[in-house]
């Protein structure tokens, strides 16, 4: 049997009708840039997510760059984010001049949020938690550190849409939260797309400026933005997906379910989930010491795996002049090492899991 990590054409397939219906209606409109579809799918996912405010870029790492650009946050700032993010998070900040100050991840692949407030100088100006594989990071306590400190709070939701804390939504916990609709995230477009969630009024309008040249009236240039316009046929099949985003986040948590119950092998760890959270499990995270074994192990048996990720941030070529080593963040170094993403996505057939879980329980 042959099993992918992801099969985005049966993720498609699941409402084909739909989407090509919404695609082919967004063409023949006539229009096709900051238009009806676009406002609709904001309007729908805000008050699907309960704020006041969401704003469609053009792509997840769109969305980090232009939070913080939308916050004031530049050169000489500092803004804490875990030292096993996803590189898009931290370009987000790079890419405004600002400076990451890293922290190690806790035994739940998330930022530890007790070694924080450690991080904390003169020059922080926000915490940006990446909410991984998933799950929420710790969000009460990181808001309640926002709050103390007088930082702003900007939430990377771009692999969990959907998930919750203490039944709050991630993303909607801090000033800002930052989407991905790349393809093969809780909520995919086919194609790039991004966005933000806000409740604050000034920001949205900020965002909403930059995005498109940073002017609100044509020509007129308030300030120094991007292009950065969410397309209509985007708009079109998200606002599609996300009728069915809480259906697939439910399927996958059933698929995860299955991995925790079925999987034996003592050499393969499964991280816990935190307590009272609402996991979207966007992918499934396993830590296996012999790692380059078991992939090949699985692969000999038709099984394709993925690494989430391979070299963290920190120690990434384009940051050595940060000058970190590995060993600066032992567990996001252990991740990097160790980390194994089984096949998890709306639309994978049962079998298939059934299998990946035997041939697991036979290395
Ligand atoms: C996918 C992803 C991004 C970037 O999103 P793009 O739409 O690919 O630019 C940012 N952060 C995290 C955690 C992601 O998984």
């Amino acid at each position: 049997m042959v099993v992918n990590p992801v099969v985005l054409k049966r993720v498609y397939d699941l409402h084909q009708a739909e989407y090509d219906e919404a695609a082919l209606r967004a063409l023949h409109s006539g229009w096709y840039i900051l238009g009806r579809e676009m406002e609709e799918f904001e309007q729908s996912l805000a008050s699907w997510a309960g704020v006041r405010h969401c704003v469609a870029l053009n792509s997840g790492t769109d969305a980090l760059i232009l939070a913080v650009r939308a916050l004031g946050i530049g050169a000489g700032d500092e803004v804490i984010v875990p030292a096993n993010a996803y590189i898009a998070s931290v370009i987000g900040i790079t890419e405004n001049g600002a400076t990451p100050v890293f922290v190690d991840a806790d035994d739940h692949m998330e930022i530890d949020a007790d070694r924080i407030e450690e991080k904390i100088t003169r020059r922080t100006k926000a915490i940006l938690p990446v909410h991984l594989y998933g799950q929420s990071s710790r969000m009460e306590e990181i808001s309640m550190l926002a709050k103390k400190h007088g930082l702003k709070l900007i939430e990377d939701c771009a692999q969990c849409l959907g998930a919750k804390y203490d039944g709050k939504l991630a993303g909607t916990f801090g000033d800002i939260g930052c989407l991905s609709f790349y393809p093969t995230k809780p909520l995919g477009a086919f194609g790039d797309a991004g966005a933000i969630l806000t409740n604050d009024d000034a920001l949205a309008e900020r965002v909403r400026l930059l995005r498109n040249y940073g002017s609100k009236v044509k020509y007129h240039n308030e300030i120094n933005g991007v292009n950065s316009r969410m397309d209509e046929v985007q708009a079109a099949v998200l606002k599609v997906g996300l009728k069915y985003l809480e259906e697939s986040n439910e399927e996958r948590r059933r698929q995860a379910k299955a991995y925790r119950e079925g999987i034996k092998n003592p050499k393969v760890w499964i991280p816990e989930e935190y307590k009272g959270v609402y996991h979207v499990y966007h992918l499934f995270p396993v830590l296996v010491e012999e790692r380059e074994g078991f992939q090949s192990f699985l692969k000999e048996n038709g099984i394709g795996t993925q690494v989430h990720y391979p070299i963290p941030p920190y120690v990434a070529e384009c940051y050595q002049s940060y000058g970190y080593g590995w060993e600066d963040f032992p567990n996001a170094a252990r991740y990097a090492r160790s980390e194994v993403s089984l096949p998890i996505y709306a639309g994978m057939p049962e079998e298939e899991l059934q299998y990946v879980i035997d041939v697991i329980n036979r290395w």
